[in-house]
């Protein structure tokens, strides 16, 4: 099978398994895995931040930051189709007792100058703004990157406001693979981030969440009250290494995505609805006369799995277990659907 449905799909290589059997560990709640230190400085240094904390999932990353910089009854500032909007169940309303403003962004990019009119507060009958989080790459928008400048000039505004800003940078190394703009520059507009080890990176479990020391030592506080304390945790944190260094790997998985788009725009009745950038193409058959399920289906039968990504919307994902002979492949199977 050829898996384009994530890049959460991919497993680990040999060396990720070595390293796993290898991994030097102990109980990490006492803070001695010296395989999740060492992950967690590696991280921290990348990002060009004080602190970093390793943590079971992506969710919980952006989870904890909310609980971390929010009180309840404030008011969170994000993008109308964020992944934290869209995709956690709610979960910071649910936990950090705060509601959700969302602003309509351009390619997940929301305009500094609605933002900074979105912030309120003063009034008594306001909630007040107690965090804007921003999203790079932006999954709904098709793996779009955030131009450095937009993150900037919000960054500058919630600064003038005192109010913090969090990054959910799942795909963060996606968008430096394409830009080759630094997650370090990136992560300077920003106090907190999380990026996943488990999607193109290719660890098998986890997510970093980074900040300054004083915002870790919180955020391990809210990691061991929702669970996440974890002990020989090592075995997990030691894959996560090799991905850190591997992340140049990325523009392989950009690369394969531009094929599979520029190949998929040849052929007659697909749209692309995205300009695609990373690793993410969003492929509209709305006007093809084919049900997005039966193209599934056919593309199933033939080797190849997507996802549905709303009406008329199919999704792929290039990642690390999809090579380029895989799009050749791809393109050859799409072609042979739409032409019957
Ligand atoms: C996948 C993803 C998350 C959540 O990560 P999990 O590890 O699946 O919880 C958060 N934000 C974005 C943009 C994502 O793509």
């Amino acid at each position: 099978m050829i898996d384009l449905r994530s890049d959460t799909v991919t497993k680990p290589d040999e060396r990720m398994r070595k390293a796993m059997y290898e991994a030097e560990v102990g109980d990490d709640v006492y803070g001695e895995d010296p395989t999740v230190n060492r992950l967690e400085r590696l991280a921290a240094e990348v990002l060009g931040k004080e602190s970093a904390l390793f943590v079971t999932s992506g969710t919980q990353g952006n989870q904890i930051a909310g609980l971390v910089h929010c009180r309840q009854g404030q008011e969170v500032i994000m993008e109308s189709q964020a992944h934290l909007f869209l995709y956690e169940a709610a979960a910071m309303s649910a936990l950090a007792g705060v509601q959700i403003k969302t602003l309509k962004g351009t390619r997940g990019a929301m305009n500094p100058a609605e933002v900074e009119a979105a912030i309120r507060g003063a009034d008594i009958h306001e909630p007040e703004t107690g965090l804007i989080t921003l999203e790079n790459t932006h999954n709904k928008a098709g793996g779009a990157v955030l131009p450095l400048e937009n993150m900037r000039e919000i960054y500058e505004i919630a600064g003038k406001h005192h109010i913090p800003v969090h990054l959910d940078g799942a795909r963060l190394f996606n968008a430096q693979a394409a830009t080759g703009i630094s997650v370090k520059e990136y992560a300077k507009y920003t106090d907190t981030v999380q990026f996943c080890l488990s999607k193109g990176l290719g660890a098998p479990v986890g997510s970093i969440i980074a900040g300054s020391d004083e915002f870790i030592k919180k955020a391990r506080k809210w990691r061991k009250r929702l669970g996440g304390g974890l002990r020989q945790v090592g075995v997990i944190a030691a894959p996560g290494i090799i991905a850190l260094e591997n992340a140049e790997r990325l523009k392989d998985d950009n690369a394969n995505a531009k094929k599979l788009a520029d190949g998929l725009l040849n052929i007659k009745g697909v749209a692309i609805d995205n300009e695609v950038q990373t690793n993410i193409i969003l492929m509209n058959l709305s006007d093809s006369g084919i049900e997005t399920t039966v193209f599934l289906e056919q593309l199933k039968e033939n080797g190849i799995i997507a996802g549905g990504f709303g009406p008329g919307i199919v999704r792929y994902v290039t990642n690390n277990g999809v090579s380029e002979e895989d799009i050749d492949e791809t393109l050859k199977v799409v072609q042979k659907i739409m032409s019957v």
